[in-house]
């Protein structure tokens, strides 16, 4: 995009702040990166788009928040240490005070988390937000999907569903109470990226995955990469106190296991590591629970607490079903 003045201000008065970890950060034609030896680069890259990944009336510090938060649950997922972000913003116009907020909702979290903004791309448009992420984990240690043996244990962190029954509530299938709402979209909004468990769980984990489209969904993925299938327990699924009023119902069961938005992580280990993975609840002050068993075979089934299958309606957001 040719260079106007108005793009060089918006960059340099939001964006450009002194990048900590990088060589070079914004300002010229690359960043420059010092990456550790022996170490593998980690790199991820997320967009979200209005309308689809959010509603456009979105509070702009939220979005900051959020578009790092999902780029940096990725690394998690790896059991990465996040360094170095690029944010390549596509804007109707200029606001000012729309991209203070943004920036702000950003650079907090990035600060949080030791990440350092290192450049980026501003283009005129719809608007839209994608976040690179990079960072770096030990070489051959990182968590894939594709590890997960018959026999492991099913783990997600946290609660699962609040997020999603915010959506579902937005779009007049579940009727949140106004104090639950504001505490659901809290969820939508602000995840919590699980950066610090992620890399507690080298070595004891042997799959993981964010949990961006739906518990069932994503426990899919490591199904179908692993090549075992899974059995969940509905009444092990943790829920906040809010999900519990809703889980009974269709369309709040189908929101809690295959809402998405959770940004949890669900992962799999040996039975053996129970107890070290017990431990890291209190170590790094996150929910850890048991929810099932990888078997042998295809899929993921869930039981209900007669041991019968339960049915759910959609499994997963998936951008080009049904076009
Ligand atoms: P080029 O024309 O070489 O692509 P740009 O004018 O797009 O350069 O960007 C100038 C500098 O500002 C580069 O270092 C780029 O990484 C950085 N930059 C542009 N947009 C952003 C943004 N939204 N956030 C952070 N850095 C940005
Ligand atoms: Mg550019």
């Amino acid at each position: 995009m040719t260079q106007s003045n108005s793009e060089f201000d918006l960059i340099a008065r939001h964006f450009a702040r002194p990048a900590a970890n990088a060589v070079l950060g914004v300002g010229d034609d690359c960043a420059l990166l010092n990456v550790t030896n022996g170490m593998d680069l980690a790199v991820s890259t997320d967009t979200m788009v209005s309308g689809t990944h959010f509603f456009p009336e979105v509070d702009p510090e939220h979005l900051g928040h959020k578009a790092l938060a999902v780029n940096l649950s990725d690394m998690a997922a790896m059991g990465a240490m996040p360094y170095w972000a690029m944010l390549a913003i596509t804007l109707p116009g200029v606001d000012h005070a729309w991209l203070g907020a943004f920036a702000k909702g950003f650079f907090d979290l990035a600060e949080e988390f030791n990440v350092s903004l290192v450049g980026g791309d501003t283009t005129r448009g719809p608007l839209a937000l994608t976040v690179t992420i990079m960072g770096e984990v030990p070489a051959g240690a990182a968590l894939r999907r594709s590890g997960a043996k018959a026999g492991n244990d099913i783990w997600v962190s946290g609660h699962i569903g609040d997020a999603a029954l915010a959506v579902a509530h937005r779009n007049g299938r579940v009727k949140l109470d106004e104090a639950d709402h504001k505490e659901a979209v809290m969820h939508l909004y602000e995840p919590i990226p699980r950066v610090q468990l992620g890399q507690a769980l080298r070595g004891l984990a042997t799959s993981a995955i964010d949990i961006s489209d739906g518990l069932l969904a994503d426990l899919g993925h490591i199904c179908r990469l692993s090549g075992v299938g899974a059995t969940v327990e509905l009444s092990r699924i943790p829920l906040s106190g809010i999900a519990v009023k809703h889980v009974e119902t269709d369309a709040g069961l189908t929101a809690i296991v295959a809402g998405g938005d959770d940004y949890e992580l669900c992962f799999t280990a040996h039975p053996n590591s129970r107890e070290s993975i017990d431990d890291l609840q209190d170590m790094l002050g996150v929910h850890l629970t048991r929810i099932g068993q990888v078997r042998r075979g295809k899929g993921v089934s869930l039981l209900g607490s007669d041991g019968k299958a339960v049915k759910v309606d959609g499994r997963g957001y998936d951008h080009f079903s049904g076009t």
